[in-house]
């Protein structure tokens, strides 16, 4: 059998490491409903070929990050990896087409078959949203603002900075990957293997290594920004002044590149420098290529996604548990009064800890272990009286009331 333990790279979430990451999500979601995006939840597997064939041959994930898996029908299944792709697929096989610009936030589950460390999971969570069917810079705009105002309600402006950059169109990029690769010959020697490989299949993708060496050779590689042709500039411009116009700081980083192939035009991270090496925290770009290349239509799509677990570990504080009431009977007769009370009162929309054991004392005590507000103590000759006590936690101070008034007393 089995060891009774949790994979690795897997966690349990429970108590505030849950709270904050509910937080993460509660406020992203808030935050992206405010602009119109409606939740949508796909399946946590798809068919191989969903990510296979679209995410790149040679990205990480693709190459030696995807948990796939044959069914009992000899299907070829994987576990999803990334959210982007099956919500495209989705999109596509629900005939969203119809009905331009779809606007979509998901969030839940990923895996990743990767080596595990702080901030790098094989199963994380993600939150993240796709807009579908807007070719103009606006989006990108708004997307990123978007992306600001989330952090921003997470109260964590001040250890994220906004960096970004424009990959442009296809023209551009392939005059920057002729230019790249010329570059790279230079350096053969140097280069990983990976990145040897990753020099005839997808150039681009030895910017985005995490290996030393290749990232002493890509540090002296030809900009991105010398190779976009004016229709990229343009688009670009239009993108940091709109940026700018809002009152959003960004960093211009030439260098960043995205893990995956479908990216055009404007990518950008949210990083910050509190999470050792794994500081992106929010991730995204613009893949007008992709629904295409899944049989979809020449439409375009811009979308970002960021790790919950990376932005719970920002926040400070995980949110407090409301204090409840506690509801105490004293003496066994009393029970069930007990429970009618604590029934009555929840359903009155009162937060009530009732308590099953022990004398009095015991009871107290784990009633402020709760962080309880309020107690209230059933005692027989009261009941007796239809009376209750009602005791003050943080003050100490107590009375006895009318069982018919209690739900009008704690309002
Ligand atoms: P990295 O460069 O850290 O490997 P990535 O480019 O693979 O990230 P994306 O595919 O862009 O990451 O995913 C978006 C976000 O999801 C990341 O910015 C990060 O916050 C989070 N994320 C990605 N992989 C993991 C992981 N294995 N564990 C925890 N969070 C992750
Ligand atoms: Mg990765």
């Amino acid at each position: 059998m089995a060891k009774i333990q949790n994979v690795r790279g897997t966690y349990d979430l429970y108590g505030e490491a849950k709270r904050k990451a509910k937080k993460v999500i509660a406020t992203g979601s808030a935050t992206v409903e405010k602009y119109g995006f409606e939740e949508i939840e796909t399946p946590i597997f798809e068919f191989t070929e969903v990510f296979s064939r679209n995410l790149g041959d040679t990205s990480d994930i693709v190459t030696k990050e995807m948990y796939c898996f044959e069914d009992r029908g000899g299907e070829s299944l994987t576990l999803r990896p990334e959210g982007t792709a099956g919500v495209v697929r989705s999109f596509i096989s629900e005939g969203m087409q119809q009905n331009l610009p779809v606007k979509l936030y998901y969030a839940g589950p990923m895996f990743r078959y990767e080596r595990p460390q702080k901030g790098r999971q094989r199963q994380f969570t993600q939150f993240g949203c796709e807009l579908l069917g807007v070719e103009t810079p606006q989006a990108d705009i708004e997307l990123i603002a978007m992306a600001y105002e989330f952090v921003e309600n997470l109260g964590l402006t001040g250890s994220v900075t906004v960096e970004i950059n424009s990959l442009g169109d296809k023209e551009s990029r392939d005059t920057y990957r002729t230019k790249l690769v010329s570059y790279l010959r230079e350096y053969y020697d140097e280069l990983s293997e990976d990145s040897k490989n990753r020099l005839e299949k997808n150039p681009l993708r030895v910017l985005d290594s995490k290996e030393e060496c290749d990232k002493a050779v890509v540090a002296n590689a030809p900009l991105y920004a010398d190779s976009l042709n004016e229709n990229s500039k343009k688009f670009f411009d239009t993108v940091l002044n709109g940026l700018s116009d809002l009152g959003i700081s960004y960093r211009v980083n030439n260098r960043l590149v995205r893990g995956l192939d479908y990216y055009s035009h404007t990518v950008f991270e949210l990083v910050t420098d509190k999470l050792g090496a794994q500081g992106t925290v929010l991730a995204g770009g613009r893949y007008d290529g992709l629904v295409e290349q899944m049989g979809g239509g020449n439409i375009s799509g811009i979308g970002w996604a960021c790790g919950v677990e990376r932005l719970s570990m920002l926040l400070d504080a995980a949110p407090a548990l409301p204090r409840p009431i506690a509801v105490i009977p004293v003496g066994e007769d009393t029970q069930q009064v007990a429970l009618k009370i604590a029934y009555k009162l929840r359903r009155a929309g009162h937060h009530v800890e009732l308590s099953y054991s022990g004398n009095l004392k015991k009871r107290m005590i784990k009633a402020n272990k709760a962080n309880a507000y309020l107690a209230v103590i059933i005692g027989s000759d009261e009941l007796a009286a239809e009376q209750v006590t009602l005791k003050d936690l943080d003050k100490g101070e107590q009375k006895t009331i009318a069982l018919t008034d209690l739900i009008k007393e704690i309002k």
